[in-house]
């Protein structure tokens, strides 16, 4: 039976400051199928962080079901949810997020750390990413030696190294100029071609081109239909 990767139905999250409550995420239902590309569009503080949040599994609903490749999220302890985090789930940010400190190849080696991968493998996965990313000759390169691009690209590559079904990518073309914006939107449309699923939050309208489904977000609701 076909069945979605993540399955939202009727989910809110709600942010408490002080005595003040903030509806950030209001009854969103949504499937996301594997090997679907999917970008979510909506002006700033529509909610589109938080319900990429929700689906990435690194917070909870307040309310309502959210179902990750048929286990119910409620039910789950944050250990295990960590664990479905790191093995099937690629995060890629806006500000890249990479270590400075590291070279390219460690910072995509890191996530495999915690899969408890024998190094040398790590090593052999990490130099494939990037040769895949077209980075082969920076992997010796620590992130403030390389552009924004190829910032973005390492860390695309450290996304992939876990070799996840979902791809979660804020805004990721924020701080590049249109070309490498392009290069890295392209990627995203291959991976989905290769059966992992995207989930692509941006407020540029010629990267949410590169989508075939275009989700909007108001006020913490999804507007359905492109
Ligand atoms: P977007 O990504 O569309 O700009 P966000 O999901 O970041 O929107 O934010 C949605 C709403 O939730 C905003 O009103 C924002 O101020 C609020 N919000 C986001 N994160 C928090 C938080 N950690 N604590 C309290 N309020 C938050
Ligand atoms: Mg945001």
């Amino acid at each position: 039976m076909k069945e979605a990767l993540v399955s939202l139905r009727g989910v809110s999250k709600t942010y408490r400051l002080g005595e003040i409550d903030v509806p950030a995420v209001r009854g969103v239902s949504l499937d996301i199928w594997r090997g679907e590309f999917v970008a979510l569009m909506g002006p700033s503080g529509s909610g589109k962080t938080t319900l990429l949040h929700l689906v990435g599994l690194l917070d909870r609903p307040s309310s309502g079901q959210l179902v990750w490749n048929g286990r119910e999220v409620a039910a789950l302890s944050e250990g295990r949810l960590a664990e479905l985090r790191g093995r099937h789930i690629g995060f890629v940010f806006q500000t890249f997020n990479l270590l400075p400190g590291l070279s390219a190849r460690d910072n995509v080696e890191f996530p495999l750390i915690f899969q408890g991968m024998p190094a040398r493998r790590r090593r052999k996965r990490a130099e494939e990413m990037l040769e895949r990313l077209g980075l082969a000759d920076r992997a010796s390169h620590r992130p403030g030696q390389l552009s924004g691009g190829q910032q973005q690209r390492v860390a695309l590559a450290r996304a992939l190294a876990v070799e996840p079904q979902m791809i979660l990518a804020d805004e990721p073309t924020g701080n590049l100029d249109s070309q490498s914006g392009q290069e890295v939107m392209g990627m995203l449309h291959m991976l989905a071609s290769e059966g992992r699923s995207v989930l692509l939050v941006t407020h540029d309208p010629e990267a949410a081109e590169y989508a075939p489904q275009v989700l909007r977000m108001r006020d913490g609701t999804l507007e359905h239909g492109a």
